[in-house]
C-alpha cells in the first residue's frame, strides 16, 4: 500500500505536453521566440504563445537515510522474568511501544509492515493542491531517527500526502512518513509568487497510520513472534563508551608526577554514548 502512495507521490501529474526533462522548459521558451518572430511576418499559430504549463513533477531529489542500527540484540520472549535474564515485563512493553510506532498498518497479511521513512507528528497548514491528494504545505514537525538525521521543520514548506481530500487553507496534524526530499516543479498560485513556475526542493511526507500501542496490540504481537514471524524494533540505547571505558576522561600517566593527566573523553558524555539498537524477538 505504502509502495502504491509513493509511486502516486512520485508520479508525474504532467499534461501531454508538459515537459519533463531539465531541457524541455527552455525549449519550449524558445519555440515561442521563433513563433513570435515567424507571427510579425504571416501571423503564427497563437496556441504556442497562449499556451500555460500548469503540469505538476516531482521527483525524487535525495532519499531519506536509511535507519541502519548500530548494533543488534535479541529479546526472548520465552525468557520473559525468568531469574537470571534480563528480559522483564518493563523492558517488553517499552520495545513494544516503539515496535508500534515503526510500524504502518497497511493491508499485507501480517497488518503492518516496518516503516521505511522515520515517522513524525506533521502540523500542516495547506498552501496549494497539487492534485492527487498531494498537497504544498506549511509544516512542522520534530527532529526523528538516530541522531536526529531527519531534522526538525518549523514554519517549513513540505510536500504531504494525504489520506483523504483536503483543501487550501485546511489546517491538521497527521502521523506522517518521511520519504526523502523531492524536487517539486509547478506554478505557484499564492501569493506573492502567484503564476511563477519553478522548482523546490522540500521534504515529503505520506500521512499513514501506525499500531496501537495496547495491551491488546502487545498481546498479538507475543503470539504472532511465537508464531515464526521476523519482528524488530529500533531504539536508542546509551551504553558505556568504549573508548575510556565508561570512565569519562582518559587518564595519561605523567612523567614525574604522582598524579595521571585527565583529559574529558571526545567520544561521549560522562561515559555513556547513545547508539541505534535493533532488538529481534524471538520465542
Ligand atoms: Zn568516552
Amino acid at each position: 500500500m505504502i509502495k502504491r502512495l509513493l509511486l502516486v507521490l512520485l508520479v508525474s501529474a504532467a499534461s501531454a505536453s508538459g515537459q519533463t526533462t531539465p531541457f524541455g522548459t527552455k525549449a519550449k521558451a524558445n519555440a515561442a521566440t521563433a513563433a513570435e518572430t515567424a507571427s510579425a511576418t504571416k501571423g503564427a499559430s497563437k496556441a504556442v504563445e497562449e499556451e500555460v504549463d500548469n503540469s505538476v513533477v516531482i521527483t525524487p531529489f535525495r532519499p531519506l537515510t536509511p535507519a541502519e542500527a548500530k548494533t543488534s540484540r535479541t529479546f526472548q520472549l520465552s525468557k520473559v522474568n525468568k531469574f537470571g535474564f534480563t528480559e522483564t515485563t518493563k523492558e517488553l512493553q517499552r520495545l513494544y511501544s516503539a515496535f508500534a510506532t515503526q510500524r504502518i498498518i497497511d493491508g499485507s497479511p501480517a497488518g503492518s509492515s516496518k516503516a521505511t521513512g522515520y515517522l513524525a507528528t506533521v502540523n500542516y497548514a495547506l498552501v496549494q493542491d497539487l492534485g492527487d491528494n498531494r498537497f504544498l504545505a506549511k509544516a512542522a514537525w520534530p527532529a526523528a531517527g538516530p541522531n536526529e538525521v531527519l531534522a526538525a521543520g518549523a514554519d517549513t514548506m513540505a510536500v504531504l500526502l494525504l489520506e483523504k481530500p483536503a483543501k487550501v487553507g485546511d489546517t491538521g496534524k497527521i502521523t506522517g512518513m518521511h520519504v526523502g526530499t523531492v524536487a517539486l516543479l509547478f506554478t505557484a498560485n499564492y501569493a506573492p509568487l502567484t503564476g511563477k513556475r519553478f522548482t523546490l526542493r522540500r521534504e515529503a511526507f505520506v500521512e499513514c497510520a501506525t499500531l496501537e500501542d495496547s495491551p491488546t496490540g502487545l498481546q498479538k504481537f507475543v503470539e504472532t513472534v511465537n508464531a515464526g514471524a521476523e519482528m524488530s524494533a529500533t531504539t536508542d540505547e546509551q551504553v558505556a563508551c568504549k573508548k575510556c571505558g565508561g570512565f569519562g576522561q582518559i587518564r595519561e600517566p605523567q612523567k614525574g608526577s604522582l598524579t595521571d593527566k585527565l583529559t574529558p573523553c571526545a567520544e561521549c558524555i560522562k561515559g555513556k554514548v547513545v547508539i541505534s539498537v535493533e532488538t529481534k524477538f524471538i520465542p
